[in-house]
């Protein structure tokens, strides 16, 4: 891990950033102190939903965009790409972008497929639906249980410019723990990292525009 001791942030300089991404949401107990801490800290980040859970709780995923985050694809059925024919991934990916589309949420333009696992065909249908497929730098394994602490310890070291951290707002499939409480412990910590570091804690739409500007308009210094 490093220590910063960076350029002074003088004007016109583009901080760099990292991302905490949620999956499996909205979920009705658990995606709202998600979003209470994020408040909290300050932080902005991206959801990538369930469809059907985007149907079960649309107020969730509108709360979450009206608070500056990202609302993105997951799935609509939480299966592995590699399990779903061609056919299948196609009308599954249909059915997530619709039930957003029913909630009146805006056009997803990034996909993180179920345990990050494409099939041959993902990129394909990724392209079809405009869709930018999105993976992670930091793994939290939040999914385990562990305490936030520990979660930190194996994580935090991840911590970098452009680095995009896996966590859930949801117990979703194969989940070993009761909550999300242990998650929400550790945005704060996660933040307070990064910002140690010099970084901004942005959604990933925040991040592509600041890494868009320099290059569009010519970076100063
Ligand atoms: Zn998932």
């Amino acid at each position: 891990m490093t220590t910063t001791e960076g350029p002074p942030r003088g004007a016109g300089r583009v901080e760099g950033g990292c991302t905490l991404t949620f999956d499996d949401g909205p979920d009705s107990e658990w995606t709202p102190r998600v979003l209470a801490e994020l408040d909290r800290c300050e932080a902005r980040a991206t959801f990538f939903v369930i469809g059907a859970r985007v149907d079960c709780a649309p107020e969730l995923a509108h709360a979450a965009v009206d608070r500056g985050h990202d609302v993105e694809l997951h799935c609509d059925r939480h299966v592995r790409h590699t399990e779903l024919t061609d056919r299948e991934l196609e009308d599954d990916t249909r059915s997530g972008l619709l039930a957003l589309e029913r909630a009146g949420l805006p056009r997803p333009t990034r996909w993180r497929p179920p345990w990050g696992i494409c099939s041959e065909a993902s990129p394909r249908v990724a392209v079809e639906q405009g869709l930018e497929l999105v993976g992670w730098t930091i793994d939290t394994h939040d999914w385990r249980g562990d305490a936030s602490a520990e979660m930190l310890e194996a994580a935090g070291s991840g911590i970098e410019d452009g680095a995009i951290v896996l966590m859930h707002d949801a117990l979703g499939p194969g989940a070993r723990r009761q909550g999300v409480g242990e998650t929400v412990g550790l945005i704060g910590p996660l933040c307070a990292l990064a910002r140690g570091q010099g970084l901004r804690v942005v959604s990933l739409s925040q991040e592509a525009r600041a890494r868009a500007a320099p290059r569009r308009l010519g970076a100063p210094g």
